[in-house]
């Protein structure tokens, strides 16, 4: 099931890139069979893994001191490189192992203290689990096969029967402390053990180099899913588009909305509907196993110890129903905090109680985050998670940890601090439709709003623009082919945001171009068709969003890209101006008719920006046309500086964050009295 990848040539070149020093070698080997291990998914998904490498270094004084490099918080193996794994003095980590006991505080403490770089992030919490082994090579995984195994109702007897002694079992503990002494324990009482079983965890592997410790890890991990009869490896990130309707804006709507704040903003949602997923939802045993928990407890940080679920019989009945289901979901997650908030050893501050992932009869597995990449991650646990619970009830049954042990985990003290500190950007999370957004101010536009937290979808005519325009925007995007003039593009862009996020948040109506002629010239034809796009395609992409918008029942805001055209007509470009006059026209309209929704509609009136409908050439021929040179054309406003795409799409976000604007035209043209606007 797990390809083994290591490559002799590909280490040795790595190696030999890493210098003269063994301990560079060592951890160049380390960075390398750690990639390995994060680029499978059934072996470590999200922070779920960590490894480590014990080298000598010479400290300032050229004395040589034992050093543990272990993975650090921030990193992950996928991507790992030698400052994730900060080095730190092994002597001083190995003389804890005397003490009774050692607060997850005073650990990250000590830990610090000892760090080789005192700028390196916090070693994991499971260093010294690493340190108080002896080998070289140390990896940790949560692969899927080792957490089917894990949960078993009969676990150790299994792991006994698959792997004899050669995997030593440790007994479920937090990790910290207690944790690293208990393995280092186990694994003291038989020293020819090839790796741990943490019940309820996962595994551990070592070895004295880094490929004996990555063969152990695939080789282990293949036995348990061999014997599981785990024949493919877990497909994440399916999606077919759902056609039709989607109870996804319905439910972000309601999220939102029992918050109790007008203001709160509404998760992203990533579905999952693969053929796998559908027929785990089909599972007549479903309610039972959402009450059961999570494959492995860090996985309640992200997905919380159980799913919301909804039948086809629920969400279909409409928002009510679907309110009291989230309702109910709640009250039993504020129910556990009460039973579970007293017994702890410090007061707790509950975290917001609503679900993260969602179970949806006949929709599909959906991830729930205050971004797209929280969504994503919670997806891609929810995944692993319904694999998990599915092989292993069929396998035995999936017994994992129950309600003490998780709230331990998701009230853990080192994660209750990292609350107080975490300050999200300002449009964390908004979905922002851009159409033309593969264009020049479309594309400004979408970077301007992915800068402060948004996730955008791109909407524009071609395919290979948008990609090319999503590889440089970079980060968790989506784009959207079609024709905005087309009959069906707006509901069909509106169902894309939908299947991609959960939704939508904004719109940027951007997409336009202008036919020149006078108007003595210009034929009919020419000039409908010239409506279609700077004026009709405008209005069904608003009203398609206002519906969608109205169905979510939170605030949005629609924004378009107007042009000064609008109020100040130029030579030959009449064609361009009648439809945009009327889309300002629209802008107010909709501004007066959709208010009382809380939809915020506004718009930008720009000139002169170099874009697809201000070529370069056409910038020459009309700088020629008026006696100017090129730069004195476009500088030519009252503050004599170009306006370029950048300063379009800050004014949209600027616009986005007025609260309490609607029904407004800012213009950002550098200054142009004739164009100003009342
Ligand atoms: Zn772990």
């Amino acid at each position: 099931m797990i390809e083994n990848r290591y490559n002799e040539a590909a280490a040795a070149e790595l190696v030999a890139a890493a210098g003269d020093d063994p301990a560079d070698q060592a951890l160049a080997l380390r960075v390398y069979t750690s990639r390995l291990i994060g680029q499978n998914p059934d072996l470590v998904m999200h922070g779920g893994g960590n490894t480590s490498v014990k080298v000598r270094r010479a400290d300032l004084f050229g004395k040589l001191e034992d050093v543990l490099h272990v993975k650090g918080s921030g990193w992950d193996l996928d991507t790992i490189e030698a400052p994730g794994l900060p080095g730190l003095r092994l002597a001083p980590l190995l003389r804890l192992r005397a003490l009774d006991a050692l607060s997850d505080e005073e650990m990250v403490n000590v830990q610090r203290c000892n760090l080789l770089d005192s700028t390196s992030p916090n070693p994991s919490v499971e260093t010294l689990l690493h340190a108080f082994l002896p080998h070289r090579f140390v990896d940790h995984t949560h692969a899927t096969p080792f957490l089917i195994l894990a949960n078993l109702p009969d676990a150790e007897a299994v792991c006994r029967e698959i792997f004899g002694d050669r995997l030593g079992i440790v007994p479920y503990i937090m990790p910290g402390f207690a944790l690293a002494r208990k393995a280092a324990e186990v694994y003291e009482a038989n020293p020819e053990v090839e790796g741990l079983l943490l019940l309820n965890h996962g595994h551990f592997a070592f070895g004295d180099t880094a490929r004996e410790s990555y063969d152990k890890i695939v080789s282990h991990t293949n036995e348990v899913a061999a014997h599981l009869g785990l024949k493919t490896p877990t497909r994440l990130r399916q999606r077919r588009a759902v056609k039709g309707a989607s109870p996804l804006p319905v439910l972000r709507g309601v999220i939102a909305e029992m918050r109790g704040d007008a203001d709160a903003p509404m998760p992203v949602l990533d579905l999952r509907n693969g053929p796998e997923v559908m027929g785990f939802l089909d599972r007549p045993d479903l309610e039972d196993l959402a009450t059961r928990g999570v494959a492995s407890p860090d996985h309640v940080i992200r997905i919380k110890g159980r799913p919301l679920v909804l039948p086809r019989s629920v969400w279909s009945a409409g928002r009510d129903a679907i309110r009291k289901a989230v309702a109910a979901f709640e009250d039993e997650y504020r129910a556990m905090f009460d039973r579970q908030a007293p017994q702890a050893a410090e007061p707790k501050t509950m975290l917001i109680p609503d679900p993260k992932v969602a179970w949806i009869e006949g929709i599909g597995i959906v991830g729930m985050g205050a971004n797209a990449k929280a969504a994503a991650i919670a997806g891609d646990l929810a995944e692993q998670n319904a694999r998990v619970r599915a092989v292993g009830e069929d396998a035995g049954g999936f017994r994992p940890l129950g309600e003490k042990d998780l709230f331990d985990l998701e009230y853990w003290s080192l994660e209750q601090a990292k609350l107080a500190k975490s300050s999200a950007p300002p449009l964390q999370g908004r979905i922002v439709m851009v159409t033309g957004g593969a264009g020049t101010i479309g594309l400004a536009t979408a970077r301007a709003f992915a800068a402060q937290g948004a996730n955008c979808l791109l909407v524009d005519l071609d395919r290979d623009r948008l990609d090319q325009a999503l590889a440089q925007l970079g980060g968790l995007h989506a784009g959207f082919a079609v024709d905005v003039t087309a009959d069906g593009a707006a509901s069909a862009a509106m169902e894309a945001a939908i299947n991609a996020f959960g939704g939508l948040d904004i719109l940027v109506s951007n997409a336009g171009a202008a036919t020149p002629g006078a108007l003595l010239d210009l034929d009919d034809g020419t000039l409908r068709a010239a409506f279609e796009l700077n004026f009709f395609s405008h209005k069904a992409f608003a009203t398609a969003a206002a519906r969608l918008m109205r169905d979510q029942g939170r605030p949005g805001q629609i924004l378009f890209n107007i042009s000064k055209q609008a109020v100040n007509p130029g030579k030959n470009f009449g064609a361009y101006g009648l439809p945009k006059a009327t889309t300002l026209f629209l802008m107010r309209q909709l501004a007066l008719e959709l208010g009382r929704d809380g939809i915020r509609v506004n718009g930008i009136n720009a000139d002169r920006i170099r874009s697809g409908l201000l070529t370069d050439d056409f910038i020459a021929e009309r700088a020629r046309a008026r006696g100017v040179d090129e730069r004195d054309y476009m500088a030519g406003n009252l503050l004599g500086r170009e306006v370029e795409a950048d300063h379009i799409g800050a004014a949209f976000v600027a616009l986005a964050q007025s609260e309490r604007t609607t029904a407004h035209v800012m213009t950002v043209d550098g200054g142009n009295i004739e164009a100003a606007l009342r």
